[in-house]
C-alpha cells in the first residue's frame, strides 16, 4: 500500500506504550483521522518530528478505508503554533475548537471546516490578549456553521416574520434560533437584543474586532446551542474557558 499525503491540523496526541503515540488530525483530504505514530516519544524517536498540538503541516500515512486507526510515516510542520501552548487562554480556545471538531467531525472531507479550523488557530496564535475570548468565540461558531448548524438569527423561527433591527426577542434552543418579540412572551430561553444579535452574525462570519460584551452569556448560548444541536452533551474545554472568564456583573 502507498501512503498518501493530505495537510493535516493536529488536534490531540496520546501517549501510546513507551515509544509512540496516538494522534488525532482534522485533514484537509480524509477529514477526522487518527493515527498511530510508532517511535515517536523518547530518546530514540525519529529525529526532531515537531508533533505539537495544533500545529498545522502534511502527514504522509497509510489510510485504508473502514479503518479508525490508520498508521502514520511522517508529519512535516508547516506552522507549530507554539503560542497556543503558552498562555491559558489561548489554549482553552484552542482546545474548545479541537473539541468541537473531533465531537462531530467524521472522515468525509469539508474544506469549509479545514479552513475555519486552521483560521481560528492561526487568530488564537497572533491576536493581542484582549481579543482571545472572542476569536475563541468566533473560532467555535465558524466550526458550528462549517458542520451545518448555523443559527437563524434574521427570522422568528415559530412566525417567520423578519426582525426589527431594534427588536429584542428571545433564543430558543431547540429550534435553534430567534423568536421575535411576540412569539417569545412564553419563552424561557434568554433574551437576545439587536446587539447581542450583530454580535452573533459577527461571531458567525469570523470577526474577533471589536471584542463582544458579555463574553459570559456568549459562551453560554454557544454551549447550550452545541450541546443540543451538536455534541448532544457538554464539551469540557467550554466549561474550562468559562472558568477563565472574569465574573460579570448583571444588568
Ligand atoms: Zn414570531
Amino acid at each position: 500500500m502507498a501512503p498518501v499525503g493530505t495537510r493535516a491540523v493536529l488536534l490531540r496526541a496520546h501517549a501510546y506504550g513507551e515509544t509512540s503515540r496516538i494522534l488525532r488530525f482534522y485533514t484537509e483530504s480524509f477529514g477526522l483521522v487518527s493515527v498511530m505514530a510508532r517511535g515517536v516519544r523518547g530518546r530514540s524517536g525519529k529525529g526532531g518530528m515537531t508533533l505539537a498540538t495544533f500545529a498545522t503541516g502534511e502527514l504522509t500515512a497509510y489510510i485504508q478505508r473502514n479503518r479508525d486507526l490508520q498508521t502514520m510515516k511522517d508529519f512535516a510542520c508547516i506552522r507549530a503554533r507554539s503560542r497556543l501552548g503558552s498562555g491559558v487562554t489561548r489554549f482553552a480556545g484552542a482546545s474548545a475548537v479541537a473539541e468541537l471538531v473531533v465531537a462531530h467531525a467524521d472522515q468525509e472531507p469539508n474544506l469549509q471546516l479545514f479552513g475555519a479550523l486552521e483560521r481560528a488557530l492561526d487568530e488564537l496564535e497572533d491576536l493581542p490578549d484582549d481579543r482571545v475570548v472572542t476569536a475563541s468565540l468566533a473560532g467555535a461558531w465558524t466550526v458550528v456553521e462549517a458542520l451545518g448548524f448555523a443559527p437563524e438569527l434574521d427570522g422568528c423561527t415559530r412566525c417567520g416574520r423578519p426582525l426589527a433591527d431594534d427588536e429584542v426577542g428571545r433564543f430558543d434552543l431547540a429550534a435553534g434560533g430567534m423568536l421575535c418579540a411576540a412569539c417569545g412572551r412564553d419563552a424561557t430561553g434568554p433574551r437576545v437584543g439587536p446587539i447581542a444579535r450583530a454580535q452573533l452574525r459577527g461571531l458567525l462570519a469570523g470577526r474577533s474586532d471589536p471584542p463582544v460584551t458579555h463574553e459570559r452569556r456568549h459562551l453560554a448560548l454557544l454551549s447550550d446551542f452545541v450541546t443540543f444541536h451538536v455534541a448532544q452533551r457538554p464539551l469540557k474545554s467550554f466549561r474550562f474557558l468559562g472558568d477563565l472568564m472574569p465574573d460579570e456583573v448583571e444588568g
